[in-house]
């Protein structure tokens, strides 16, 4: 029998649903605005209830916005915790979609989801350490380290490293309410909107917001490369869909490093090495349903 998969992305203005067990097979998704937790929990479950192939569902995979408490042996696993989303403090999101469908339910951050999705089916298949970041509303990362997604603590968080903010250039202080000028808090689509004023999507290839934003961005990733020593690098997100920032993103890198990592992905190999999803908008999604075949019966 075809083995079928749940997939969700929670995100924090939309949340999409979808079946499949891989590129191929993804069915059409389904969105559903993300509003009050109970309202919106309880329309992903109809979603996957009322489907006419659910008994074909063996299991349901779940990236999500956070914070998220990952620990398995916490009374509140599966929920999101300190999330400054209004409404969604402390909601238990694995364990609600679990209950009341009634199959196995992967659970992870967002980003991580992308990453396992990218992993499995797109731009690190065959790698076994990578970073897979999106600059978008927020920035977040999801890392696999020697093969495992790389959770920790908590979870990684490096939409919230700090970066050089040289104020006489840049005077804005940032819109992060935890941090004011972290990387989320200079370089996000809001804080893009923020400093500059007007919808970034629509800014000129020229626009002085890119070279700044190239800037920070590679500020980030030189921290990433020499903590975390990825094999490559996906940026996805709607920031990222710019396409003038991934050459200045690889030249500011290179910059930056001044020669001192000693691999051919740092010169003329960066072209593969800084790269988008091979997934492209579908890395969220196929990585929820990555999750879920990581959580069902005999995965
Ligand atoms: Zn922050």
């Amino acid at each position: 029998m075809t083995r079928i998969f749940g997939g969700v992305e929670a995100g924090g203005t939309k949340c999409i649903c979808a079946i499949g067990s891989g590129p191929e097979t993804l069915e059409p998704v389904e969105r559903i605005a993300t509003t009050t937790p109970e309202e919106t929990l309880q329309r992903i479950i109809r979603y996957f209830a009322e489907h006419p192939r659910r008994r074909e569902i063996r299991a349901l995979g779940v990236g999500s916005f956070g914070p998220l408490d990952l620990n398995r042996n916490s009374p509140t696993y599966g929920h999101i915790t300190s999330t400054p989303k209004a409404g969604w403090l402390n909601t238990n999101v694995a364990g609600t979609l679990e209950q009341a469908l009634g199959i196995p339910v992967g659970f992870d951050t967002d980003v991580n989801a992308a990453a396992l999705g990218e992993h499995r089916w797109g731009a690190a298949r065959g790698l076994h350490t990578f970073l897979y970041m999106t600059i978008g509303t927020g920035i977040g990362g999801g890392a696999m380290a020697e093969g495992r997604l790389l959770h920790g603590l908590l979870h990684t968080e490096m939409g919230h490293v700090l970066l050089p903010h040289d104020r006489t250039a840049d005077p804005f202080g940032g819109i992060c309410p935890f941090h004011g000028d972290c990387f989320e808090g200079l370089a996000s689509g809001p804080a893009l909107q923020a400093r500059w004023g007007g919808v970034p999507e629509q800014f000129a290839p020229d626009h002085p917001a890119w070279p700044l934003e190239a800037r920070y961005i590679a500020l980030a990733l030189v921290n990433t490369i020499c903590t975390l020593s990825p094999q490559r690098i996906i940026l996805g997100g709607g920031v990222m869909d710019n396409a003038v920032l991934f050459p200045l993103i690889r030249h500011g890198i290179q910059f930056l490093l001044g020669g001192y990592i000693q691999s051919p992905h740092m010169r003329e190999g960066i072209d593969s090495y800084i790269v988008p999803p091979a997934l492209g908008g579908r890395a969220g999604i196929l990585g929820a349903i990555a999750l879920a075949q990581g959580a069902g019966p005999g995965a």
